[in-house]
């Protein structure tokens, strides 16, 4: 990071703005916007600068000296911006500040700029300031015009709301964490959507009840949040698992969570890994259970982030189990399947009008060597078989599938990584995938997808 971003109070502080014309106005009315006390430099000025000079809500804040550049009138300056056409007074002004210590900004030359302004986006007291490092304002102006569709003007309401009940709360709720937790809940629920609606008095009114009606024990409370990370790619994950994984205490992962999905966990929160190997021990899951278990217990906010969908071999059903008997509230975020994130990004449909009517899921994981199956009901015609874990075991499920009447040349995929950049598709037949693998050694986690319709990831293929 090159640049601190920080939000300085200029109230009642005086900033010095060197220069006439129309940037140096700009950048004077951003000052002023701030309610700093501004002295432009300037021998002569431009049509905006004399509108800023005459806008009477200004009047005291706002003076220009009719001159050239002086040192002298640095004094007293907590700010200076050289903002002229003229670069050998840039530079005079810049080492003049610069020999006294104060922070200056030459306008479009970020080689002599301590500080730089950023793009603005102003829901006061919200404010959200992007900066791209002098590098290229035109983006952070773009991301600018992003957040303001994403961040409308009511969220300016919701602040001072907030601002205006936080004496309040705080005096109601005793403990740093129930407040968090309260405002927390208050922001993500009724009273953002009636502000942000423009029901301002319906706002005011649910936030006194849920004042005075929140028992401080509610907000102790511990809860564990099993959320489906998705396969990989970040963009998978569902708002709903974003939202919990920002208001986490403490996360509990395994292996297959991606690390671009981690990064977006709420940074204070604490991260515990509790990955599991192929062959992972029903010991281990008891302990995973009871920790989750003691967690919440102990009033956290729990997120247990599972790679895919929890429900779907993720022993999710056996980690609630355990909390829906200790009466643990706890709240199931379905996530995208590896079968449905892997198959969309090889170009590979599940399921396919011409080719398939029906899609299942197994696991090939082995238990003592061996693949308990029901073998019958995988080799039906249009049908797709999607194997989870099945790397291990991909010589027995080849043999047993060709034994049970699957014909030897079926299409048959193997993907390493979906999702990820990590991805590669290796396409064979069933008979010749165990070969395939052995040749290539892919790295784990890896997707078997066995059917007719595996013929059309050359043609549908567009994820590299
Ligand atoms: N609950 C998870 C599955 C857990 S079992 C889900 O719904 O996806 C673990 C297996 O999932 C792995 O052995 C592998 O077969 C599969 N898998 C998960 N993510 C994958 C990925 N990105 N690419 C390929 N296979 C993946």
């Amino acid at each position: 990071m090159d640049y601190l971003p920080i939000f300085i109070d200029l109230k009642q502080r005086q900033c010095l703005v060197v220069g006439g014309g129309e940037i140096a106005a700009r950048k004077a009315a951003l000052l002023l916007k701030a309610q700093a006390s501004v002295t432009i430099v300037a021998p002569e000025i431009a049509e905006m600068s004399r509108q800023l000079l005459e806008n009477s809500d200004y009047e005291s804040r706002l003076h220009w000296i009719n001159d050239r550049f002086d040192s002298s009138y640095l004094n007293q300056q907590t700010l200076v911006i050289a903002a002229t056409n003229d670069e050998k007074v840039n530079l005079e002004v810049y080492q003049a500040a610069k020999a006294r210590n104060i922070l200056t900004n030459v306008a479009d030359q970020p080689e002599m700029c301590d500080f730089i302004l950023p793009s603005v986006l102003d829901r006061s007291p919200i404010v959200v300031a992007i900066s791209s490092g002098g590098q290229s304002p035109i983006l952070a102006r773009q991301l600018r015009a992003r957040l303001e569709t994403l961040i409308p003007p009511a969220y300016s309401k919701l602040g001072l709301l907030v601002g205006e009940y936080r004496e309040r709360v705080k005096a109601k709720f005793g403990h740093i964490k129930q407040r968090r937790r309260f405002w927390e809940s208050v922001l993500q629920g009724p009273v953002s959507d009636h502000v942000l609606a423009g029901r301002d008095e319906l706002a005011i009114k649910t936030l006194e009840t849920l004042i005075e009606d929140t028992a401080d024990n509610a907000l102790q409370q511990g809860e564990v949040y099993l959320v489906g990370a998705g396969p990989g790619d970040p963009d998978l994950l569902t708002f709903k698992a974003l939202r919990l994984m920002q208001q986490a205490d403490v996360v509990f992962y395994d292996r297959l969570v991606s690390k671009e999905v981690l990064a977006l966990v709420r940074k204070e929160a604490e991260m515990i890994y509790v990955g599991k190997q192929r062959a992972w021990h029903s010991k281990r899951q008891d302990e995973i259970n009871l920790l989750l278990l003691e967690h919440a217990q102990a009033g956290k906010r729990v997120l247990r982030l599972k790679g895919g969908d929890p429900f779907i071999f993720g022993r999710g059903g056996e980690e609630i189990a355990t909390l829906a008997e200790q009466k643990i509230p706890f709240q199931v975020v379905p996530g995208i399947t590896a079968a449905s994130g892997v198959a969309c990004y090889s170009g590979i449909p599940l399921t396919h009008r011409d080719y398939s009517q029906s899609c299942v899921f197994v696991t090939g994981q082995l238990k003592e060597g061996e693949l308990d199956l029901n073998w019958q009901a995988l080799v039906q015609p249009r049908q797709t078989v999607v194997v989870y874990m099945g790397l291990a075991g991909l010589d027995i499920l080849s043999q047993k599938l060709q034994q049970h009447g699957m014909r030897a040349d079926m299409p048959a995929a193997l993907v390493q990584q979906g999702t990820t950049e990590n991805q590669k598709v290796w396409t064979s037949t069933i008979a010749e995938l165990p070969e395939l693998a052995k040749k290539q050694q892919p790295v784990a986690p890896t997707l078997l997808i066995i059917g007719e319709v595996v013929q059309l990831h050359n043609q549908l293929s567009w994820f590299s």
